[in-house]
């Protein structure tokens, strides 16, 4: 026979556990004048669209991570691998574990819009994650694209200013592959118009996979008598593919190629003279940055109250509040920097490195 005294223990205990949770949601306090929100069980729900690249287990999840649990949330994620149907059932799930703002890296930036629209209509804040969803009710965090795209451009184009270009761009599905080509194409519009450059071959990259680049940039070499001067790639593991492309036909280290992220390989090559350009974004800043907005907009910050934004229109006419930070382009006569950061070691950066050819590596 149950012990009714017992049930009623129980049930006052947890009634007791949940009102203190929920009243340690968002306990502001004043410390020496500075004015903390501590986000005491707050969940934030991460879906990444997958993990194929570098940077986003190494680099942008663990000071994600760090930063909600530094605020007194819990971190909870999921991984797409490459789906946007997983990634929608995924936002569901991270909503049914009681996510109190969700973080979206999203495989897609239209497939994607239902699942942000039905989070913010129940009032769960939304961040757009490195790549934009078109909701103006979504906070948009990443790094300048345009910019990183320009930085890609003039750093090949300094090598190469005239001749045959080859654009490798990213996934057509990820708002960035646009942005990027805006950006280069703003740097060689001039180049192109006068002649000086000539564009002999251009494509998306399903999914930014270094294989299908590499096919791609195959086929362009064929196409063209392997008569390619220059290659602005649209990142490090495109790159990585347009260059065993290219090393195939004996010219790596010849044609100029760009990419972005500061991959280890990528900045290894750099050190080597096979890629000209990894324009570094320190993905641990935005992770930090998403973690911190996360935790202040799941404790009721409004979106125009958050520090540090700016005002960005989107291709689809929204005014996005946004956190826009700044890329840095790494070449062969700024290694330093990486090393400085903490990014790369030099063992790692300069293997196989001729002793001589770059000042970093001795
Ligand atoms: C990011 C790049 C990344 C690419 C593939 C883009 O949206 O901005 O940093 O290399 O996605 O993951």
């Amino acid at each position: 026979m149950i012990n009714r005294k017992l049930v009623a223990v129980l049930a006052i205990a947890m009634l007791a556990v949940v009102l203190a949770a929920c009243g340690d949601d968002a306990a502001t306090t004043t410390t020496g004048g500075a004015t903390t929100t501590a986000a005491q069980g707050m969940i934030i729900g991460v879906s990444w669209n997958n993990y194929n690249e570098e940077r986003w287990a190494k680099w942008d999840e663990p000071d994600m991570k760090a930063a909600i649990e530094a605020a007194g949330g819990t971190y909870i994620s999921t991984d797409a691998g490459s789906s946007e149907a997983k990634q929608a059932t995924d936002v569901e799930q991270l909503i049914a574990q009681g996510a109190d703002a969700l973080i979206i890296l999203a495989q897609n930036g239209t497939a994607i819009l239902p699942s942000v629209q039905a989070a913010l209509d129940e009032g769960i804040p939304v961040i757009a994650y490195d790549r934009l969803i078109e909701d103006a009710r979504a906070l948009y965090i990443t790094f300048d694209n345009v910019e990183v795209g320009r930085m890609q451009a003039r750093a090949v184009f300094a090598v190469a200013p005239t001749g045959n270009y080859v654009f490798i761009k990213g996934n057509s599905a990820d708002a960035n592959a646009d942005f990027l080509f805006e950006g280069q194409m703003e740097v060689l519009q001039a180049a192109i118009d006068s002649g000086a450059i000539v564009n002999v071959g251009e494509s998306y990259t399903d999914n930014w996979l270094p294989s299908v680049a590499q096919t791609n940039m195959e086929q362009f070499l064929t196409q063209n008598n392997n008569d390619v001067q220059a290659v602005v790639a649209s990142n490090d593991g495109t790159a990585g593919g347009v260059i065993t492309a290219l090393a195939a036909q004996g010219l790596a280290g010849i044609v100029p190629v760009s990419g972005q992220d500061g991959d280890a390989a990528a900045l290894n090559r750099v050190a080597l003279g096979t890629q000209t350009v990894s324009v570094w974004k320190d993905a641990r800043e935005l992770g930090k940055a998403a973690g911190e907005a996360a935790v202040a907009l799941a404790s009721g910050t409004a979106l125009g109250d958050l520090p540090g934004t700016v005002m960005f229109t989107s291709p689809g006419g929204n005014q996005m509040v946004s956190i826009l930070l700044t890329p840095v382009p790494i070449t062969k006569d700024n290694l330093q920097l990486v090393i400085d950061a903490t990014w790369i070691t030099v063992e790692t950066l300069c293997q196989g490195v001729t002793a001589g050819t770059v000042d970093v590596c001795g």
